[in-house]
């Protein structure tokens, strides 16, 4: 199948959840990254949902964490739409935030952290396969991002369904190392 019409087909998978269980989901996505050890992470890069398109309710994970992993810093993204880049802000309580117009929600400003800094990445997409290749929404974002990452930073994909057998990656697709769904954590190679 080509890759827009998979990402269709995600899209509409998705949608066809209630709120609901887009929040139930989570849930049990959330609970699953009791297998993901934090200890060693200083900068934590996670994605705020976006409204409306039934993403994995990454605030849920994010409370998780403050409370128990105060050592652990999150970081949000920035984008810049007109190079599709992204850039990496320090996210505390009180952090500005505010929606750009394509009704992703981010920091407004804030302290700058460099990609070979962050130590994990929760990355949002839409499939991904046996092999954690992930396809995201088609503008490549993470894939520019990760390339700027170190070699050891830790790419963990969240997806609400199981994945595709296989998805032919592109020479710029940078694989995940693990992927977490309502029913299991997914660590690449299988
Ligand atoms: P996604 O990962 O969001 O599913 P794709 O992998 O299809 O999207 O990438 C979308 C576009 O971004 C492609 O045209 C690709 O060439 C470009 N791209 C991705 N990564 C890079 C990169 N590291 N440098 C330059 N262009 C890139
Ligand atoms: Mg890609």
């Amino acid at each position: 199948m080509l890759k827009k019409d998979l990402r269709k087909q995600y899209e509409q998978k998705r949608m066809q959840l209630s709120a609901a269980e887009v929040d139930e989901l989570s849930l049990l996505i959330v609970q699953r990254f009791a297998a993901v050890s934090f200890d060693d992470i200083k900068y934590l890069h996670v994605f705020y949902p976006m409204v409306g398109r039934h993403e994995f309710n990454s605030l849920l994970l994010v409370e998780q964490i403050r409370k128990r992993y105060p050592g652990v810093n999150l970081v949000l993204p920035k984008s810049d739409l007109q190079d599709h880049s992204l850039k990496h802000i320090l996210w505390d309580e009180s952090s500005p935030l505010s929606m750009n117009s394509w009704g992703i929600t981010e920091p407004e400003s804030g302290a700058e952290i460099a990609a070979e800094e962050i130590d994990m990445v929760i990355v949002p997409l839409l499939a991904f396969d046996l092999k954690g290749n992930r396809l995201g929404y088609g503008k490549g974002f993470y894939d520019r991002f990760l390339a700027g990452c170190r070699a050891d930073t830790k790419k963990i994909g969240v997806s609400f369904f199981p994945p595709e057998e296989f998805l032919e990656p592109a020479p710029h697709d940078i694989p995940l190392d693990i992927c977490i769904t309502p029913g299991k954590v997914w660590k690449f190679p299988l």
